[in-house]
């Protein structure tokens, strides 16, 4: 059995009170725990200190304003029952909806999801598998094992909600001891596998504001090898603007778990703009979508076919966002039955 290792645990009732202790270093913040928890255990995060959210009540719930706001502490559960989510964000609750299992929804927080850590084949062992073979870069050793020459690590960003609260054009608050901030979540992220986000180590994410979407339809379609749970080993979340007579007047498309961040495709939202959706016009934005795509050889399923099947990913999408029925095709991909008919 993997134990903890040793840590102090502070539990504060206030961001301020959290935002204290955090500047102190050596800490780390657990929300839902779903996450950095196995990371303690396999030793891949060891801070001396844990600082507790869940205590903390100004980072629970959902507000009304131009737009919504989440706070960063709302759990994926409590996001996916509330239904101004799902009839104005629906792409971000189906990725919600597809996150773990119901348990770990039910503890994981929407700041916990968008924070995750960055994940690797060679890293998400045990640390007597990883000490095996010298450990890597990301952790206690030199060596990318992905790639030997690469200068960074290429750990994958694994998240479903970054995605498609990108698509969204939502942004977060980083509240620190010294300063509070505001940024687009498309800014809160590098691509690279150990240093993955922009958020620095003494702010804490206390939340995420949705714009207003009038007029904007959105989707999320991830391919996984269960279909009953699992990390993305590709997502595709797409939100298109359509005018009356179903011309795209905005659309923005982006891909999660094919690089170190979430990549959005500015050329595929290029290919749609100004033109209704038509499988042509769908054709040829899934082609410029899938072309940033250049997943490595540490997930799930061969690169060279991930590769291939975000193109057919990004049609479903659009497909959706159309308004064609994809029922049947989304059964069809939670059985891996793949090929576009
Ligand atoms: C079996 C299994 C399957 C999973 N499948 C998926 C999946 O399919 N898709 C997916 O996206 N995730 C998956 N996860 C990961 C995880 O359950 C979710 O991402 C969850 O939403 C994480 O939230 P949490 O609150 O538990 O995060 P925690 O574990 O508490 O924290 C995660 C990270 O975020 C930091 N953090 C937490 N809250 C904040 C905050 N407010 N401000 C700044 N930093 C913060 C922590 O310090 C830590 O680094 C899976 C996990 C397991 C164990
Ligand atoms: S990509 Fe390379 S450095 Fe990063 S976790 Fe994997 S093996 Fe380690």
């Amino acid at each position: 059995m993997m134990r903890l290792p040793h840590f102090e645990y502070h539990a504060p009732r206030t961001v301020a009170a959290a935002a204290d202790l955090l500047a102190r270093g050596n800490a780390m913040l657990v929300a839902g725990g779903t996450d950095i928890l196995p990371n303690m255990k396999r030793r891949q995060q060891v801070p001396g200190t844990l600082i507790g959210l869940r205590n903390i009540a100004e980072l629970r719930g959902i507000s009304n304003g131009d737009g919504l706001k989440l706070g960063a502490g709302v759990t994926l559960t409590a996001l996916l029952r509330d239904a101004r989510v799902r009839d104005g964000y629906l792409g971000l609750w189906q990725a919600a909806r597809q996150v773990a299992t119901p348990q770990l929804r039910n503890m994981g927080t929407i700041g916990g999801n968008l924070c995750l850590d960055t994940r690797c084949n060679y890293y998400d062992q045990n640390y007597e598998w990883r000490k095996a073979i010298d450990f890597c870069m990301k952790k206690d050793g030199q060596t990318c094992w992905v790639a030997t020459s690469s200068p960074k690590c290429l750990a994958v960003s694994s998240t479903d909600s970054a995605p498609a609260l990108i698509s969204l054009g939502a942004e977060v608050t980083l509240t620190s001891a010294a300063s509070t901030r505001r940024l687009a979540v498309a800014d809160l992220y590098r691509n690279d596998g150990i240093h993955y986000m922009t958020r620095r180590p003494d702010e804490i994410l206390t939340a995420v504001h949705l714009p207003r979407l009038d007029r904007w339809r959105s989707t999320y379609w991830k391919l996984r090898r269960r279909g009953a749970f699992d990390f993305p080993v590709l997502g595709v979340a797409c939100a298109v603007k359509l005018d009356d007579g179903g011309v795209v007047e905005a659309a923005r498309i982006v891909l999660g778990a094919v690089a170190s961040r979430p990549l959005a495709s500015t050329e595929a939202a290029a290919a749609l703009t100004g033109r209704t959706l038509s499988d042509e016009v769908i054709a040829e934005a899934a082609e410029a979508a899938a072309k940033p795509a250049r997943p490595m050889d540490n997930t799930d399923y061969t690169l060279h076919w991930r590769k291939r099947v975000t193109r057919d990913f990004v049609t479903y999408a659009l497909r959706e966002v159309r308004g064609d029925e994809t029922g049947e095709l989304r059964r069809r991909v939670a059985r891996q039955e793949l090929l576009l008919g």
